[in-house]
């Protein structure tokens, strides 16, 4: 018998849409009433994600044989590594988190620089909803392709005349023309952090004259500047793009400082959007466990924060871990290819709802999918936590319930 399950939520993306019709017979999905191809991706893993096995080297074995090979070689390591978390329920980053602290293990995500600059100087940001119903500029910095992402448009309509909005696109990319912009603002991507610094000197009423300001249009700098000064609540979307780079957390920090010195004469907010296909709220759940967001080692028997010394992409890169345990359905979010390259050279173990391309890991632990095999949580890009249902029967256990196997194996 069909069923028409509604306002079903999609872990497919950081933006976490939550009012998409699924039709099921109860046994698999039928349809999917979304126009994301990406969303339909994420719906669609369920039909192949029950045939999974466990797997040691490629070669299919039973949960038990593979559980107890994870045990070996994490008995085996002295410098475990979790990462990934992307795509992943709270409940399994909470228990990834809860098994890093048993194994004196370090653990981090591929969001480093936004996680770091949180870390340091805070973060004023706000909820999707605030913005619908209250913001009169919203700049997209380095984020054109939120821009473009029908459901992110679609949560920030409202039929309030009251609201009068103007959008302005920031950053290297943002010749790409759209319809859905007031104006574009180029911005050399090398000097966004001295285009933040000089914004911040205008608005504090430091006089530039005489001199030039480097990475934007002199006229275009006063033109925000002043437009910034006008409006009553303004956002900034900060994408993938504005992240890159060596002094990313740099400048998500000179934004922050920059919307707390505007915050005290108006209202202003910035929320980070991650790149495609990655979710965002490890760093919440790391934040609420641990103290730290990301970057944290357990080896001492209580977190340390060192961002330099522990973060997942320098670790890999100077061999400084043995083994890595890599968590989620897109756990690979936010390393570069040089990074996955060097995962080749350890032993791994995968815990997840799908096969990474290209990549065999030592140990493969098969896991349903939370938000339609099992109900859940998760974080949406603006920090709000929703909901996630389960509406599928499964023969695979849950991300957090091989993690806690693991753990009670040890
Ligand atoms: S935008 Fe993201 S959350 Fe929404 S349907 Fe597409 S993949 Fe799913």
């Amino acid at each position: 018998m069909k069923t028409l399950i509604e306002d079903v939520t999609c872990a497919g993306c950081y933006c976490a849409c939550d009012d998409i019709q699924v039709t099921s017979d109860g046994q698999q999905i039928q349809e999917v009433q979304t126009t994301c191809s990406q969303g339909q991706v994420w719906f669609e893993r369920a039909a192949i994600t029950d045939q999974l096995v466990p797997r040691i080297l490629g070669r299919p074995v039973s949960q038990k044989e593979a559980i107890e090979r994870a045990v070996e070689l994490i008995q085996q390591s002295l410098a475990p590594l979790v990462t990934g978390l992307s795509q992943s329920s709270t409940d399994a980053q909470r228990a990834a988190v809860a098994l890093a602290d048993q194994l004196g293990a370090t653990i981090d995500t591929g969001a480093a620089a936004v996680t770091r600059a949180l870390q340091q100087v805070g973060e004023a940001t706000c909820t999707l909803g605030e913005v619908r119903s209250r913001a009169d500029l919203i700049i997209y910095w380095g984020a054109a392709d939120l821009l473009v992402n029908a459901n992110h448009r679609q949560s920030l309509e409202t039929n309030s005349a009251e609201v009068s909005r103007k959008v302005i696109v920031m950053g290297e990319a943002c010749s790409r023309e759209t319809e859905f912009a007031d104006e574009y603002i180029q911005v050399e991507p090398e000097r966004e952090l001295e285009v933040i610094w000089q914004l911040r000197a205008l608005l504090k009423g430091v006089d530039l004259a005489g001199k030039e300001p480097v990475g934007i249009a002199e006229s275009e700098l006063q033109s925000l500047a002043s437009q910034l000064k006008q409006s009553k609540y303004s956002v900034f979307f900060t994408g993938p793009e504005f992240k890159q780079g060596a002094l990313a957390h740099r400048k998500l920090e000179a934004l922050s400082l920059l919307i707390k010195e505007i915050q005290s004469e108006r209202r202003c907010h910035a929320i980070t959007v991650p790149a495609a296909k990655e979710t965002k709220g490890a760093e919440h759940v790391l934040a609420w466990q641990t103290g730290y967001a990301a970057a944290v080692n357990f080896a001492s028997g209580f977190p340390r924060y060192s961002p330099g010394e522990y973060q997942a992409t320098r670790l890999l890169e100077q061999s400084e871990v043995d083994l890595c345990i890599l968590v989620g359905g897109n756990p690979q979010a936010g390393l570069s290819e040089q990074t996955i390259k060097c995962l080749s050279n350890i032993p791994s173990i995968q815990i997840g709802p799908a096969l990474i391309k290209d990549f065999q890991p030592h140990v493969f632990l098969p896991a349903g999918i939370t938000g339609i095999h099992f109900p859940g949580s998760m974080y949406r890009y603006d920090g709000t936590p929703l909901p996630l249902r389960g509406f599928l029967p499964t023969v695979q256990n849950s991300e957090a319930e091989v993690l806690i196997q693991i753990s009670k194996t040890l």
